[in-house]
């Protein structure tokens, strides 16, 4: 599978990067920004690598650069926090390579999304020779997260809610780059097909987020239920439960059904049986005993499908389980044509049915633990405040010093001169 984009979070190993005041260190914070980046890219089907996952690992400027060259990354971003001898220096700024076009309209696009999620100060886009915009062949940029050596955003920058939110902006920026952007409640736009979905997988989506995103499309209570039986039993399978969710939330109409399969059936896709038969014939369609024995055999279908390991299995539900079905769609978008007669039909499920399941967020913990983290977000921005005013009250004394220094000078000059 090509990746498209290459993340690089900066330093590592020895290097621990800039160090800020009580000793936080860049290496990590970049570290675990760069891995939320990584998981919401994830999230919108984009294929995405990191140079490096661990604390100890420490790959040199230029084997980073060739890592995204190697694979042929569509574009490459650099995670950093920034430092300074002066404690003073403070902000956000995002670098590209002169003249690269592409990479300061990704800088841009990373730069702006920033500062929006964070308002630190916004120094701006700026052009520079690092080794890892230079050596890399594809649009790069260079993103300097806040000031570490800055004792306040060091602050802010040891809070778990503000890596994730600076790292949901470094995600925007890069998905409105590829044009991909995801406006809340708008219509999804069509996926960014290169790959294609994968059918088998790890698991990108919870039970909990499945059923919250299946509630809020107004499904049943059943098709709601049927979510725990997937998250169940598609792990013997390798098949990521969302996928095959989703698309049951397709063939049944979110359990509401509808068409000539109905909730009897216990068939949550569209199962024919062996022998086949008319669309419109409810007898062409498989009866199961349970939803249990109907959700395996719609796994154990697409597991088939998608060529998944030890398929075709020799004991399954699915009456359909024929041999020559191996390994014909690798991915959901495949299924068009194959799955049913649309060439739309798995495109469809991805856009229509995936994606706005993977974007569901998780549901909310109880009440009590979102009220805490209100608490310390204000707690927090009254700590900012409070630093700012120190901050101007600390410019207006040396204001007020130099002022007094330069009357000083002025009034004593005519008897120094004595
Ligand atoms: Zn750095």
């Amino acid at each position: 599978m090509a990746e498209m984009v290459v993340l690089d979070p900066g330093h590592g190993g020895a290097d621990p990067g800039a160090v800020g005041p009580t000793g936080l260190r860049e290496a990590e914070v970049v570290l675990d920004i760069a891995k939320h980046v990584f998981n919401y890219l994830k999230a919108h089907n984009i294929s995405v690598t990191l140079t490096r996952t661990k604390s100890a690992e420490a790959p040199s400027l230029s084997e980073r650069a060739e890592m995204a060259n190697a694979i042929g990354a569509e574009l490459f971003v650099s995670i950093h926090c920034n430092g300074h001898s002066s404690d003073a220096a403070n902000g956000i700024e995002t670098y590209h390579f002169p003249d690269s076009a592409k990479g300061k309209e990704l800088a841009k696009s990373i730069q702006s999304e920033l500062i929006k999620a964070l308002r630190f100060r916004d120094r701006g886009v700026k052009t520079a020779m690092f080794a890892v915009l230079r050596l890399t062949r594809m649009p790069a940029a260079l993103a300097e997260v806040g000031f570490i050596t800055n004792p306040g955003e060091e602050m802010l920058l040891k809070r778990d809610w503000i890596r994730k939110r600076a790292a949901e902006a470094v995600a925007r920026g890069i998905l409105q780059y590829l044009g991909l952007a995801d406006k809340e409640g708008e219509e999804e736009k069509p996926i960014f097909i290169v790959t294609g979905t994968p059918i088998l997988g790890p698991v990108q989506a919870t039970v909990e987020q499945a059923k919250a995103w299946a509630r809020s499309r107004g499904a049943t209570e059943q098709f709601v239920a049927l979510a725990d039986l997937y998250w169940d039993l598609a792990p013997e399978t390798s098949v990521r439960p969302e996928v095959a969710y989703a698309q049951s939330a397709k063939e049944t109409g979110f359990g509401h059904f509808g068409g000539v399969l109905t909730p009897q059936h216990c068939n949550p896709c569209g199962l024919k049986v062996t022998s086949g038969g008319n669309n419109n014939d409810p007898d062409a369609h498989q009866q199961f005993e349970t939803w249990r024995e109907g959700v395996q055999a719609h796994l154990d279908h697409l597991a088939l499908y998608a060529g998944a390991n030890g398929y075709p299995k020799v004991n399954t539900p699915d009456p359909r389980h024929f041999t020559w079905l191996c390994g014909r769609a690798p991915n959901v978008e495949a299924l068009g044509g194959k799955w049913a007669p649309s060439p739309d039909y798995g495109s469809s499920i991805v856009n229509r049915y995936l994606r706005p399941l993977l974007a569901t967020p998780e549901p909310q913990a109880p009440e009590a633990k979102a009220d805490k983290l209100e608490q310390e977000v204000k707690k927090l921005e009254d700590e900012v405040e409070t630093l700012k005013r120190k901050l101007e009250k600390l410019e207006e004394e040396n204001r007020d010093m130099r002022f007094t220094l330069r009357q000083i000078a002025t009034f004593s000059a005519p008897y120094m001169a004595k």
